[in-house]
C-alpha cells in the first residue's frame, strides 16, 4: 500500500462537542498520526436551521484544546451545494434516483429497522419507486428524492477496527433520501461526494454509523467513486449503559474544561492517553 493516508474530522456545528465526539476525533487523529498521514476538517453545516457559526468557532477551539491537529483549509459543505447537485443529477439521469412523495406520517408507519441502537430510520417500502426500466426522472423543485438500491444486495466490508461487516438491502435499510425538497443533499450524498473530492483513504467514525457506511458504499459504487477504508469506534457508554452521545450538555468538552479538567483528564475519560510524538 503506497497510498498516503488521508483522514478527516467531520463535525456538524449544531451543538458543542461532547465526549462522544472527542473520543471519535481522538481516534481519527491517532490513526492519521500512526500512518504519518494528513487529517482534514470538514464542517458539515447542511442543516440551515440548526447550524451556527458560534458552534464552528467553539469546535475549532475545543479541538485545539484537546491537542487534535488538522491541516487547513477547512472544507465547508454549505459552500459546495453545486457539486452535490451535479452528482445528484447524474444519479437521477442514470436511473439511480426517484422522487418520493410520501408524507412524514406514511414514512413513520413503515417497518422500523431491527437495531434501534443506531437511531436509524424505518426501512422504506419502495412505495414511490418506479417500475424497472421506467424513464429517468428530472429534478423538480420542492421534491424529495431517494436512491434506488439493488434489492436484496448484501453489502460486505472489512472494518479495520470491528472486522467483517455485512448488511442486507431491504432488511437493514431501504431506498434512502439523497436529495431533499429544500434543495440540499442528504448527509449520505454529501459525505460520499466529499470523501472522494478530499481523497480520503480511511473514514473513522462511531459504530452507530455502520449502516450509513453500507449505504455510502452503494452510493460510491453508483457514482463510480473509489472505495474507502473504514475504522468504526465502539460507542462510549456511561456507568448505566447509556450512550454518551445521548447525554449532551453534561459532558460537553467545554463543561469539563470549565470544571477545571485538563485535556489529559478528558482523554482518560474515554480510555485514551495523550500521544507521545
Ligand atoms: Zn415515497
Amino acid at each position: 500500500m503506497s497510498t498516503r493516508y488521508i483522514g478527516r474530522l467531520a463535525p456538524s456545528p449544531t451543538g458543542l462537542l461532547h465526549l462522544g465526539h472527542a473520543a471519535t476525533f481522538w481516534a481519527a487523529y491517532q490513526r492519521a498520526q500512526q500512518h504519518r498521514g494528513t487529517l482534514l476538517l470538514r464542517n458539515e453545516d447542511l442543516d440551515p436551521q440548526r447550524s451556527k457559526q458560534e458552534y464552528v468557532n467553539a469546535m475549532i477551539e475545543d479541538l485545539a484544546w484537546l491537542g487534535i491537529e488538522w491541516t487547513p483549509p477547512m472544507v465547508v459543505q454549505s459552500e459546495r451545494i453545486a457539486i452535490y447537485r451535479e452528482a445528484f443529477e447524474w444519479l437521477l439521469a442514470s436511473g439511480h434516483a426517484y422522487a418520493c412523495t410520501c408524507s412524514r406520517r406514511e414514512l413513520a408507519q413503515m417497518v422500523a429497522a431491527p437495531h434501534e441502537e443506531t437511531d436509524d430510520e424505518p426501512v422504506y417500502t419502495g412505495r414511490c419507486r418506479p417500475a424497472e426500466g421506467a424513464a429517468a426522472q428530472t429534478l423538480a423543485a420542492g421534491m424529495n428524492y431517494r436512491f434506488r438500491l439493488p434489492d436484496g444486495e448484501v453489502v460486505r466490508f472489512e472494518d479495520r477496527n470491528l472486522g467483517a461487516q455485512s448488511f442486507t438491502v431491504g432488511e437493514d435499510f431501504g431506498d434512502f433520501l439523497i436529495w431533499r425538497k429544500d434543495g440540499l443533499p442528504s448527509y449520505q450524498l454529501a459525505c460520499v461526494v466529499d470523501d472522494a473530492a478530499m481523497r480520503i483513504t480511511e473514514v473513522v467514525r462511531g459504530a452507530d454509523l455502520l449502516k450509513s457506511t453500507a449505504r455510502q458504499i452503494l452510493l460510491q459504487r453508483a457514482l463510480r467513486l473509489p472505495a474507502v477504508e473504514y475504522f468504526h469506534t465502539a460507542l462510549l457508554r456511561d456507568e448505566n449503559g447509556v450512550r454518551l452521545a445521548k447525554r449532551h450538555d453534561a459532558l460537553a468538552i467545554r463543561t469539563l474544561r470549565k470544571r477545571g479538567l485538563a485535556p489529559a483528564d478528558v482523554l482518560r475519560m474515554f480510555g485514551a492517553s495523550p500521544l507521545a510524538t
